[in-house]
């Protein structure tokens, strides 16, 4: 018998985390402020730590673990990877594919692996609360859990279309102990003038970051954090590809192509940089590892996006970052992957992509869920929504190869489960789900408005 469960045990828990720069053809893109100059940290460090700040600006290859993020990471790390034979076998292809399940962690997805890094180092500089946002409620509760674990009282502004929807999100947090607002709120300068505008404002990530940083910039006791997007967090993510490589030498077997959700790039970089080290040396024995990451039809950042400087957030608090943008005032339509409703994206994966190093797609929305609804019944496991747009992508690969005869290795980030999502699964059964169109030619006057960099 084959099998199908590749374990690590817990000293294989990685020592470094890996930093892609390192390996960059070019070096990353400076973060400007105002006056188009790069930002000194001393500024950043009003709502950062340093050592946070240090690792975004960082160019060594490997950073070390601190020993407490290693002891919490223990709680659910090594994650399993699990070869989906029975996906195979109800899709009939010859493509081997794999997934590595992030869903084992407390909070439910890959969140946690840079939230536990951001609250230690945090701690560490001694600030005891922290403002943070949150879109389907998964960075929120992986925050809340993270918070306490070292100690640090946490605010979150959440997303206000799904403070609605997913209400057990809020219930996780506050267990956790965390305080949960519903954004636009009325706490924050910027939620009171979005809700001036429209009362009925149902809230994007770009207005609730806004609403983090305006209180973490006014309050010297908090810091705010960030669960994506940025440099470090992409850095901490990489412990999921670096458990994985050691995973696929247990298999025997190695990756034709990694597929990994795509909204702030996060779980893509985690699983896909440490393949494109290989890549960057050359190839793993020759071999160039295809990295694709899986973006929602309806917010298409890096397929149909700018490469261009753009606010990190909807009101232009946060410094401009180059990044593949829809526009910092973009309002992407109430999906039910609200992980991946960001007008933005890593710079770091944005610059890769812009020079053709990794790929990207965009999935519609209804053939997402009929692809998670597949994995569940052949796996077992109920995907987030957002992980869904990998499993599309992965159970497609499979069917080329069913096509073409090819016996493919794939190789499928499973960010988290789907068990608060229920609703979202309920919808598309009932068919109330509906795919959305992404209107190109809406120009939006944030990106005709973005300063001009040299
Ligand atoms: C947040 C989230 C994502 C998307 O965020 P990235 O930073 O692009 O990884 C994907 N899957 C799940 C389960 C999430 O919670």
């Amino acid at each position: 018998m084959d099998p199908l469960r590749f374990m690590l045990d817990q000293s294989q828990i990685p020592t470094h985390w890996y930093n892609v720069v390192a390996d960059m053809p070019h070096p990353p893109a400076p973060t400007l402020g105002p006056d188009n100059k790069p930002v000194p940290l001393e500024k950043m460090a009003a709502i950062f730590p340093m050592a946070l700040l240090e690792q975004e600006i960082s160019s060594e290859r490997w950073i070390p673990i601190p020993e407490p993020v290693r002891e919490i990471y223990r709680l659910w790390r090594p994650t399993p990877l699990i070869r989906a034979k029975r996906l195979e076998d109800m899709l009939g292809t010859p493509a081997r594919i794999y997934y590595k399940n992030e869903g084992v962690s407390s909070a439910g997805s890959h969140k946690p692996n840079t939230a536990v890094a951001q609250a230690y180092y945090n701690r560490e500089a001694g600030i005891c609360r922290l403002t943070t946002e949150t879109g389907a409620g998964q960075w929120g509760s992986s925050i809340a859990f993270a918070g306490q674990m070292f100690g640090i009282e946490v605010r979150i502004f959440m997303v206000k279309v799904s403070y609605l929807q997913k209400p057990f999100r809020r219930s996780m947090m506050r267990t956790w102990g965390a305080e949960v607002i519903a954004s636009p709120s009325t706490l924050t300068q910027t939620g009171r003038d979005f809700l001036a505008k429209d009362p009925e404002n149902p809230g994007s990530l770009g207005i609730a970051i806004s609403e983090a940083v305006e209180e973490a910039a006014s309050r010297a006791d908090t810091n705010y954090a960030l669960g994506s997007v940025l440099n470090h967090v992409a850095l901490h993510q990489t412990v999921i590809g670096l458990e994985a490589k050691k995973q696929f030498e247990l298999a025997g077997d190695w990756p034709d192509v990694v597929f990994a959700p795509c909204g702030g790039g996060s779980s893509f970089a985690g699983a896909a940089f440490p393949f494109f080290a290989d890549n960057a040396a050359g190839g793993h024995k020759g071999k160039q590892v295809r990295l694709v990451a899986v973006e929602p039809a309806s917010c298409p950042t890096l397929t149909k996006g700018t490469y261009a400087y753009d606010y990190g957030d909807a009101s232009g608090f946060t410094p401009i970052m180059k990044m593949y943008t829809l526009g910092h005032d973009f309002m992407p339509p109430g999906i039910h992957a609200g992980g991946l409703r960001y007008h933005g994206d890593s710079p770091l994966v944005s610059q890769l992509y812009h020079e053709g190093l990794i790929e990207a797609i965009a999935v519609p929305q209804l053939a997402t869920f009929e692809a998670g609804v597949m994995f569940a019944r052949a796996e077992g496991i109920i995907p987030a929504p957002e992980s869904n747009h990998a499993i599309r992508a992965a159970i497609d690969e499979a069917l080329l190869c069913k096509a073409s005869g090819e016996a493919k290795t794939i190789f499928v980030n499973l960010t988290g489960h789907g068990h608060f999502d229920m609703a979202a699964y309920d919808r598309y059964f009932d068919g109330e789900l509906e795919d959305h169109v992404y209107a190109e030619d809406a120009i939006r006057t944030s990106l005709q408005h973005l300063p001009k960099v040299g």
